[in-house]
């Protein structure tokens, strides 16, 4: 690779900024992503099109959507030229301001105040715009707007923002948000299916505008292989090991050179990359930090049968409201056709899709876990503050007036009470920001301690709970720390 090469680990909103913004400086960028290439009409067409949803390679399955159980956790990440812009619902949310006065967010940077502009720009690049039809007095936008009135929560009821292209449905358009330089999109028909792959075209992914303008600049992208070592050389710069993603058998090991290493595999990818790296000692003076800070973002799934006139045509996210000041709550649907996910939940639901509203809240308080390392399996133990939620009073709150208001039931997914299971698709953390090496993995600009050229921007530095959908933050600070770097 010639100098000023950099190789960035995951292609999602952290690496999708990398790959962009650092073309644009004039570095020579190559995306090494483990999931597979997709196009619109790739994605699933129905949830019996199980390879299509689900990431599995030594199944056979290449979907999207990677399915991880542990003792402590349960979790959802997205996988595919794209990361976990794929199988987002596309809902954005700033966090509060007071999010950033929480441990964790390095007292040394002014934080609201460097991430504005930064949050300005993820959002204008990712599309993001107010819902504009919830229909707050129909379907299951009206039902949650009455249910935030019962709970004299009515001036917090809001329709979300999302990264969705609103134009007439179905009807294609030039791109419509960087002078043509875009891809065309198609305005949204309110399908509902966002979650599980848009077919239509009107999300946002990442392959509709960070990677696809970083393509344009020369940046190369290498689906289905994954990254499995870091190696710093002697003389400075960076080899990395990768292999073809879900081989058989160990498949043919190759290297990749690098000037510097952007890790951007999301926070279970990049921290179990570190943890194995440490463990296989190619990277021994990583911070004992590695792994601590790991967060849920304390989320709970409900889900309310609806025997009358069901949620309606939407986003998969459309509005939301707050019972209480630390929890949200979110309106979910999801499209026709995926009926058989009704089985995740006691009891379970049977006309699961547009008579299916499902809850979907999430916590601002503290509490972490620790990854650990063994026998080549990251683990999780209880770190600080409370237990991980497998329920949330004020989302059973929320979820037992909105089934009184539809005549409905309220169901829950049957691993959160009868495992004591957390569930999350917001996982956070494991690589703190701080000045001190001991108690943090990277500096307040990204870079690891102890190893000059290697980088870390994906949601593994989210220090704190959001209590919101986190791929905005994540965006915002992948911005703010490639705005520092300089020129190639
Ligand atoms: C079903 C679902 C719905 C969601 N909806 C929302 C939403 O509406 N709003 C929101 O804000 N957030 C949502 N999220 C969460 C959001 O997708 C994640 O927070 C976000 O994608 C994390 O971004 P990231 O940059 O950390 O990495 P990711 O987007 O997770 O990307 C990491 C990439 O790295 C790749 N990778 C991992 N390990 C390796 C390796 N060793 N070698 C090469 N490549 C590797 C992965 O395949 C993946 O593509 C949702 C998540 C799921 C699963």
């Amino acid at each position: 690779m010639s100098s000023a090469g950099v190789v960035v680990v995951g292609s999602g909103f952290g690496g999708g900024v990398a790959a962009l913004r650092l073309s644009e400086k004039g570095y020579r960028v190559t995306v090494v992503e483990a999931g597979r290439r997709f196009a619109d009409t790739d994605f699933a067409r129905s949830p019996w099109q199980l390879h299509r949803l689900v990431w599995a390679p030594r199944l056979r399955m290449s979907g999207i959507v990677e399915v991880r159980a542990r003792r402590r956790l349960l979790t959802l990440t997205g996988v595919g030229v794209g990361g976990g812009s794929l199988a987002y619902a596309g809902a954005h949310h700033r966090p509060e301001p007071e999010i950033f006065r929480a441990p964790g967010w390095d007292p040394s940077v002014d934080w609201p105040a460097e991430l504005a502009p930064c949050y300005d720009l993820a959002e204008r690049m990712l599309g993001s715009t107010t819902v504009p039809r919830p229909d707050c007095d129909a379907g299951g936008d009206g039902a949650l707007r009455q249910v935030a009135g019962d709970l004299r929560a009515t001036t917090t009821f809001h329709p979300t923002r999302v990264g969705v292209y609103f134009g007439p449905p179905g009807v294609p358009a030039d791109d419509p948000y960087f002078d043509g330089r875009g891809p065309g999109r198609t305005g949204c028909t309110g399908c509902g299916c966002c979650a599980t792959g848009c077919r239509v075209g009107a999300k946002n992914t990442l392959v509709k505008n960070y990677l696809h303008l970083a393509e344009q600049l020369g940046a190369r992208i290498r689906p289905l292989t994954t990254v499995t070592s870091l190696h710093p050389q002697p003389g400075g710069g960076w080899r990395l090991r990768t292999v073809r993603s879900g081989a058989l058998v160990r498949g043919r090991v190759e290297t990749l050179d690098a000037d510097q290493v952007v890790l951007a595999a999301g926070a279970w990818g990049t921290v179990e990359l570190l943890h194995r790296c440490r463990a296989a000692g190619t990277l021994p003076a990583l911070s004992p930090a590695l792994g601590t800070g790991t967060r849920t973002n304390r989320e709970v799934l409900l889900a309310i049968s609806d025997p009358g006139a069901g949620v309606g045509p939407g986003v998969a996210i459309s509005s939301a409201l707050r019972p209480d000041d630390r929890t949200l709550v979110q309106l979910c649907r999801l499209g026709p056709g995926f009926h058989p996910l009704g089985a995740a939940f006691v009891p379970p639901v049977r006309r699961f899709g547009p008579h299916t509203a499902l809850l979907f809240a999430m916590e601002r308080a503290n509490s972490t876990l620790t990854s650990r390392y063994r026998c080549g399996r990251m683990t999780f133990a209880p770190g600080e503050g409370p237990a991980e939620p497998v329920s949330l009073a004020a989302a059973r709150a929320v979820a037992g007036r909105y089934a009184e208001r539809v005549g409905g039931r309220t169901h829950t997914l049957w691993w959160g009470p009868l495992l004591r299971l957390p569930f999350t698709a917001h996982l956070l953390g494991g690589c703190p920001l701080g000045g001190d090496s001991r108690t943090s993995v990277m500096d307040v600009h990204h870079r690891v301690h102890g190893y000059p050229g290697l980088h870390i921007a994906d949601a593994s530095a989210v220090p704190t709970n959001l209590g919101c959908n986190p791929a905005l933050t994540i965006t915002a600070m992948a911005e703010r720390a490639f705005a520092q770097w300089p020129t190639a």
